[in-house]
């Protein structure tokens, strides 16, 4: 902080004073012993949204809202697990302490939160969030949570069937050639 009148470094606080958003400090020079007022504002930093066409977009906590709300919508939800799902990733965000972070990622968090949360909802967010280049994986993992480990069952109980129709097949073959025999004699 240099002084306004001779530039000196060097300067104490003879008064502060808070406000709703900012300090205000009264400082005198200890070098040409004028005073001066600063005002201390909290820089609130804006998170940059970078699309996958490459454009940046402020991140807007309010349509992130609406885009989960929608996925959860008529879901038999408790109250507040929206609002839940939205300030766990908005504190994850912050914890990343980032300048920006891609739509992409911020799509995978929600997705994780919803995944937990209701598998409906999550399917729906997933379906409208996911790029188009991924629609395999992306039908792989609704697969899986449609029918979790159902496909292994059957593939077993399959095989357990396919086993034991030879054996039948074989003692009715081992008959059959008796019957014309007896009917020769
Ligand atoms: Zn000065």
């Amino acid at each position: 902080m240099f002084c306004p009148y001779c530039s000196s470094e060097n300067s104490k606080v003879i008064d502060s004073r808070d406000s709703a958003d900012s300090i205000r400090r009264r400082r005198e020079c200890l070098s040409c012993s004028l005073r001066f007022t600063t005002y201390e504002t909290i820089q609130t930093r804006t998170l940059s949204v970078v699309k996958r066409d490459g454009n940046r977009e402020d991140f807007d906590s309010q349509k992130l809202w609406i885009s989960v709300k929608n996925a959860c919508a008529k879901r038999p939800l408790p109250i507040g697990s929206i609002d839940k799902v939205i300030s766990d990733i908005e504190s994850d965000l912050a914890k990343l302490s980032r300048a920006e972070i891609s739509s992409r990622t911020i799509g995978e968090m929600v997705m994780d939160s919803l995944r937990k949360l209701d598998r409906v909802a999550y399917i729906r967010f997933a379906s409208v969030y996911r790029d188009f280049r991924d629609i395999e994986n992306f039908k792989d993992e609704v697969d899986a949570l449609l029918e979790p480990k159902t496909n292994d069952i059957d593939n077993s109980q399959l095989s357990f069937l396919e086993d034991e129709l030879p054996v039948k097949k074989n003692k009715k073959r081992g008959r059959k050639p008796n019957a014309p025999i007896s009917t020769i004699k």
